[in-house]
């Protein structure tokens, strides 16, 4: 957490996107006062306006190339297709010494993407907050989405150290725990906590509402029977998403090659009757759920803390 000794950390953060969690992280470091001033830039001019006028960032910009002008902190919150053009945009206004880092989902291609634009004396270090909600847009954002969640750090193997220990005592002033690992292997652990979760929601999102002898009002009304949670994951940003999906294509595959694998496993267990294999099966996952709660990652209160009337 933050305390005195990170005042004025960084002399300028510049966020290139303002949505959820260029927001978020403008928030946190607002909180903690990591930061003399916080410039922005954004796709489109509302969005810049709408951060100015929130106070999220001191000075709005049209471009990246322009907002990152004398900072000493850049992070790119843009979808992850975005990272490698503008790391390309901004490589020659990058001042000397200055960190470069992101927030993208994906890591491996991120890294392959950025680091070629990377001019000696900058600082390149890949990041990845894992913390985030189905929200978009510079009014999602707010202080407390990464107090004791996760920011994962996959520097390269040339990474500059000093840079690497102040990007992670950066995160941990914005609320996080940080563990640093390759980039590859991040991308293999986020596939199947994260990546693929999403897939099979937006999947069965869509195979419930195009189910002809089911109405889509019966889906709306039985919903709080286990859809409706994975409607919440399924309103995720289809930009975003499309983004992680091809620049995680591997790991993504194997994953869904091992789901598959055991989902015929259920398959199978359902057509012949086998109630030890279900029963073995759903107990072993809860498991899973009760060691979330206690690492304080979830609420143990019913229906994930929603209040009792909410339908
Ligand atoms: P978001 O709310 O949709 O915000 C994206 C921001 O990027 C917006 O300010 C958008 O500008 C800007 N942008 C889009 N295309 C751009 C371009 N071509 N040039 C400049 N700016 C551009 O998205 P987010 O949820 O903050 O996600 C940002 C990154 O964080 C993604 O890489 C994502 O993988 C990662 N991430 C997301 C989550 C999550 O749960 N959402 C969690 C962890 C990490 P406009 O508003 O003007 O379009």
């Amino acid at each position: 957490m933050s305390g005195p000794q990170h005042e004025n950390m960084f002399e300028k953060i510049a966020l290139i996107g303002i949505g959820l969690i260029g927001s978020s992280i403008s928030h946190a470091a607002r909180r903690g006062k990591l930061a003399k001033s916080i410039a922005g830039s954004a796709r489109t001019p509302e969005t810049v306006a709408t951060a100015k006028r929130l106070g999220i960032i001191d000075e709005g910009f049209a471009t990246a190339h322009e907002a990152v002008r004398g900072a000493d902190l850049v992070i790119l919150c843009v979808p992850v297709g975005m990272c490698g053009p503008i790391a390309a945009e901004i490589a020659d206004v990058l001042e000397p010494g200055a960190i470069l880092t992101d927030v993208g989902s994906v890591k491996a291609a991120i890294c392959k993407d950025v680091a070629p634009h990377v001019r000696n004396g900058v600082h390149f270090v890949a990041a990845h907050p894992v913390a985030g909600t189905e929200q978009s847009g510079p009014e999602a954002g707010f202080a407390e989405l990464f107090d004791n969640r996760w920011c994962i750090l996959t520097p390269l193997p040339d990474a500059d150290a000093a840079a690497v220990e102040k990007l992670s005592t950066f995160w941990q002033a914005l609320g996080s725990n940080v563990e640093i690992m390759t980039p590859e292997h991040h991308d293999l652990v986020l596939a199947i906590t994260s990546h693929v979760p999403h897939l099979i929601a937006y999947n069965i999102v869509n195979t419930a509402t195009h189910l002809e002898r089911v109405t889509d009002k019966e889906v709306i009304k039985f919903s709080a029977s286990g859809f409706r949670d994975f409607t919440r994951i399924a309103a995720s940003d289809p930009t975003m998403w499309r983004d992680v999906f091809l620049n995680n294509k591997d790991a993504v595959l194997e994953m869904l090659g091992r789901f598959a694998e055991d989902l015929a496993a259920l398959q199978r267990a359902i057509r012949f009757s086998d109630g030890d294999a279900l029963f073995k099966t759903f107990s072993d996952a809860r498991q899973v759920r009760r060691g979330i709660i206690q690492a304080g990652q979830e609420t143990a209160a019913p229906n994930f803390g929603r209040p009792k009337d909410s339908k």
